[in-house]
């Protein structure tokens, strides 16, 4: 597939050893539940010995086939030669300066990068950060100095992060914010487009129902920002009907509004366009990234129009370790893999190879009643047989059961009855069609 090997030596099987978790995870669990928090619950407990190509191996030796990467962050695979040579050669050269006291190149390389990939021929200017929920905050505060203006339109279904501004933002109750509040006030919530839940109502039809509410209940010149995530992540593998963010940028646009696309989760190559706005040619002011973005370093990034960028007083935007050196050489890595190895492309292919099988599984069964996403980031949502009703016991009976067949699943939703797909690009073909052979044995057993 690529001329570089990103297994990182280790051999692309699924391989069991044990029974999931195995001993010496159970073990580490137990001394988890001692010391960590009980408030970080954890999806799959196999403590992770090394991970590579399409595969995560556990301390006990099993070998399972990833189809999370760590929620869509080891996009360029993990520990990636590109990402791991250049944060190690980083890390020997000098781990910290902080940005704002001496600078270094690559941070500004980071921003040449974001402002040359993202949408857009427009001059732009980025911002670094070191997770998703700051730079969405940082989009909030960019848009409110540039605009002078206070309210603040997200959609249902969004998910926007855990801080105290992102978890307002922030659409689902449970896990996320139930106990947590109060929350920043000035943040509205209006209709997304959800075709599987929308009936007959078309992308402009929703979006229409969405500005209406903006101008009846805030008023359009109060708003500072519109913030959409092209795909909903959290909320369900949601692609809007077409016309619907078309119609809310253009709604923006005519408004005085900074429109953001939070590709957080959608970005860099994962829908098999570097950004998930391109498929609907739409040029958002402000872009946040992180996950995808530095091959597992945390970074995040905000980028958008120069003269909203430039906005904010000198002092405004920053943070002690926002744009750390050690993840931009890792984000450099990874967008080079990325450039060079074709990953939307491969992101496409991921694509055809998952859906048909995802359609045959769909032919047989009435529980599955959507299946949808783009590129390596697709989701079925499952219901109840002849209806549109949430089925959220299959969903978590079929993640066990892939979990104790050694498949890393992940479940997304509302509802939680979306079960979601974010192998790694680095995933090969014939561990895709493995991962795909156990979720087909699973529904034969759960449904
Ligand atoms: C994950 C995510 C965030 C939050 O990112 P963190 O790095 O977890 O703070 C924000 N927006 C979207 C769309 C996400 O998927």
């Amino acid at each position: 597939m690529t001329a570089v090997s990103v297994d990182n030596g280790i051999s692309q099987q699924r391989r069991l050893v044990t029974s999931i978790p195995g001993p010496v995870s159970t073990a580490l669990l137990a001394r988890k539940d001692g010391a960590v928090s009980a408030g970080v619950g954890i999806t799959l407990p196999v403590f992770v010995d090394k991970a590579g190509g399409g595969v995560i191996v556990d301390v006990d030796g099993n070998s399972l086939i990833d189809m999370g990467s760590g929620i869509a962050v080891t996009t360029a695979g993990n520990a990636n030669p590109y990402v791991a040579d250049a944060v190690a050669a980083q890390a020997h050269a000098f781990t910290h300066t902080c940005f704002m006291v001496t600078p270094y190149a690559g941070y500004v390389e980071v921003c040449e990068a974001l402002n040359r990939l993202t949408p857009g021929d427009h001059p732009k200017r980025s911002a670094l950060f070191n997770s998703g929920a700051e730079a969405v905050e940082n989009a909030v505060k960019v848009a409110r100095s540039f605009t002078r203006r206070q309210a603040i339109v997200v959609l249902e279904h969004g998910y926007h992060g855990r801080t105290n501004l992102t978890m307002g933002m922030t659409a689902k109750n449970m896990p996320y914010k139930n106990g947590f509040g109060p929350f920043a006030p000035e943040i509205y919530r209006v209709p997304t487009s959800y075709p599987f839940r929308d009936g007959p109502h078309g992308g402009k039809e929703v979006a229409l129902w969405a500005t209406t509410r903006i101008e009846k209940e805030i008023g359009g010149h109060n708003v500072a920002a519109i913030i959409v995530e092209p795909i909903q992540g959290e909320g369900g593998f949601i692609v809007p009907a077409p016309g619907y963010l078309t119609a809310l940028a253009e709604y923006a646009a005519a408004n005085g509004i900074v429109f953001v696309a939070d590709e957080i989760q959608s970005g860099f190559c994962r829908s098999g366009d570097w950004f998930a706005s391109e498929h609907e040619n739409i040029v958002p002011d402000l872009i946040t990234t992180a996950k995808g973005i530095a091959g597992g370093m945390p970074l995040s990034g905000l980028t958008g129009r120069a003269d909203i960028m430039d906005a904010v007083h000198a002092g405004g935007l920053g943070g002690t370790y926002g744009g750390n050196p050690v993840a931009c050489a890792g984000a450099l890595g990874a967008i080079r893999w990325m450039e060079e190895n074709d990953a939307c492309g491969r992101a496409r292919a991921i694509e055809s190879i998952m859906v048909p099988r995802l359609r045959d599984i769909q032919a047989n069964l009435p529980h599955v009643g959507d299946i949808r996403g783009r590129g390596a980031m697709l989701a079925i949502e499952l219901v109840e047989p002849g209806t549109t009703n949430p089925n959220g016991t299959l969903a978590a009976d079929l993640n066990k059961f892939c979990h104790r067949n050694g498949v890393v699943t992940l479940t997304t939703g509302t509802y939680g009855n979306v079960f979601r797909f974010l192998p790694p690009l680095t995933m090969p073909d014939h561990l895709l069609e493995e991962a795909l052979s156990v979720l087909q044995q699973g529904f034969e057993e759960c449904a």
